[in-house]
């Protein structure tokens, strides 16, 4: 049996912040060892940031295929964080059943425990195709990037050399279905470079069902909120303090816009979605005026409004639009811009794959095993076009945890996430 919680230790130790991004470390070390138990490994970075590698392994062949999918960068530790932490985030540190790390939750235990489900599988082939093709002739040794080079018109696979100690060919015919794990890079960041960019550029395969890990207790989860961004700018006219009303004061003006955002955002409480709960929008910054006796002539607010699964990003536009136009500014001008969009996922978990996975985890955590909401956004939205059946976001720990020092994983949990992917891997 594979050493789960050895692989997760060897992940943490190999520090893969994002900022600022570069992943080769980790992805050559992903590469090597699913090389060596016989999947087909490519490694994928675009050119515009050759640094961001994701490796993409491959067990197996035909349907049904299934993707498990955890990124590999981590946010980066913060000066601040630093010194919070009680031991090094790098050391993969064990401590009364928990393994701290940068990443240890977010994302590496997923990561390690599908690396982990995915060599047993290979070992168990390695054992049947040994049995039954006895005498085997020895099987050539293969680059695994031999079909492109880094000058190919594609130029984005890296060229990762290893061998292979199970020939391929003779793998493939093993296994009634196929295995892809996605270790994809850039995720902290928005995915854009990372699971966007591979989906986009074909890189994955179409698949009958997707496991993106994160962090969910081990539950299922088939939905998160999107998120939007948008900036509200107030424009006056700015006098000396000693006589106001001679101008137009940007801050008052936006005094009434941030009420009117508020209301708004207690409007939304009244349309909730089944398991995320419901729509946000929170003003978060406030920049305006430089002294206490002129009058402001400008004044900025930067909002964050959550978007449940159904809302569509240009009615949602549209919305903040109408608010802020609903505005008595006076003499001020009032305007909303800069509008950025990270979008929703939502799935379902009827499929009998679904059911199966979701039957594992009933069996292993003997309670409901979802579906859930997820919180916080994932690289699931960006897997959207490369499923024709369902996705689920899965994985032990908390979000909570993530992004903060001393994050952990709990190695009961994480042990229990290695149960489920194999149940469910055994079952398919
Ligand atoms: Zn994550």
């Amino acid at each position: 049996m594979i050493d789960a919680v050895g692989l997760l230790q060897e992940l943490v130790k190999i520090p893969s912040p994002n900022l600022p991004g570069d992943t080769r470390a980790i992805a050559a070390y992903i590469a090597k060892v699913m090389g060596d138990a016989g999947c087909d490994v490519k490694v994928f970075a675009p050119d515009i940031k050759p640094e961001a590698q994701s490796v993409v392994a491959t067990l197996g062949q035909g349907a049904p295929v299934i993707m498990l999918h955890a990124h590999i960068d981590t946010v980066p530790i913060a000066a601040n964080e630093a010194q919070r932490w009680s031991v090094d985030p790098y050391a993969a540190v064990i401590k009364d059943g928990k393994l701290y790390g940068k990443g240890s939750v977010d994302d590496k235990a997923p990561l390690a425990a599908m690396m982990a489900v995915i060599l047993e599988k290979s070992a168990e082939y390695r054992v049947l195709s040994t049995e039954s093709k006895k005498p085997s002739p020895p099987a050539p040794h293969r680059l695994s990037s031999q079909a492109q080079s880094a000058n190919s018109p594609q130029g984005e696979e890296i060229i990762t050399e290893g061998s292979k100690t199970l020939p391929y060919e003779e793998n493939k015919a093993a296994i009634g279905g196929t295995l892809v794990l996605v270790a994809a890079a850039e995720e902290e960041t928005g995915g854009v470079l990372g699971t966007k960019w591979l989906e986009e550029s074909g890189k994955l395969p179409i698949c009958d069902f997707i496991v993106v890990g994160e962090q969910t207790h081990n539950h299922v989860a088939t939905a998160h909120k999107g998120v939007m961004r948008a900036a509200v700018r107030a424009t006056g006219r700015s006098v000396h303090a000693t006589n106001p009303d001679r101008g137009v004061n940007a801050i008052t003006a936006m005094a009434k816009a941030v009420l009117a955002l508020d209301a708004y955002h207690r409007e939304l409480a009244t349309r909730p979605h089944p398991i995320v709960g419901v729509p946000t929008c929170n003003v978060g910054v406030i920049q305006g005026g430089s002294t206490a006796n002129a009058v402001p002539d400008s004044c900025v607010v930067y909002l964050d409004r959550r978007m449940v699964p159904g809302e569509k990003p240009a009615t949602v536009q549209d919305e903040m639009k109408a608010v802020i136009a609903s505005v008595d500014a006076g003499a001020a001008t009032l305007s909303i811009g800069d509008f950025q969009t990270s979008n929703w996922f939502e799935s379902t978990a009827v499929s009998p794959l679904a059911q199966t996975f979701l039957g594992c985890v009933e069996a292993e955590l003997h309670e409901n095993p979802g579906p859930i909401g997820y919180l916080p956004g994932s690289d699931a939205k960006h897997l959207t076009g490369v499923t024709r059946g369902e996705m689920i976001i899965f994985g032990p720990g908390s979000y909570e945890v993530a992004h903060a020092f001393d994050e952990y994983v709990d190695l009961g949990e994480f042990a229990s996430t290695v149960n489920i992917l194999r149940a469910f891997v055994g079952k398919i």
